[in-house]
């Protein structure tokens, strides 16, 4: 063993573009956890299942990160503010 990472040839080189990454933050309107996989645009697209708020994480660098927040269809008077516990 010379110490350097295995290649494997079966994944093919663009196995490499692939990121397993799983991203996991707060949702906006209730708090509860909300976790997903980013997808080839480097977007995460979850959906709130305690709020049905639907959320669309961009990730533009390390150090910024956007996140489109939506309120359900058909309850757009939906509470979007942050609250205070
Ligand atoms: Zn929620």
């Amino acid at each position: 063993m010379d110490g350097k990472k295995e290649y494997n040839p079966s994944r093919g080189r663009d196995a490499v573009l692939v990121d397993w990454t799983i991203y996991s933050w707060y949702c906006p309107n209730c708090r509860n956890g909300v976790a997903g996989l980013k997808n080839e645009k480097n977007q995460i697209k979850v959906k709130c299942e305690v709020c049905g708020v639907e959320m669309v994480r961009t990730v533009k660098s390390r150090r910024h990160d956007v996140i489109d927040v939506y309120a359900a269809a058909g309850d757009e008077r939906f509470d979007l503010e942050l609250r205070r516990y």
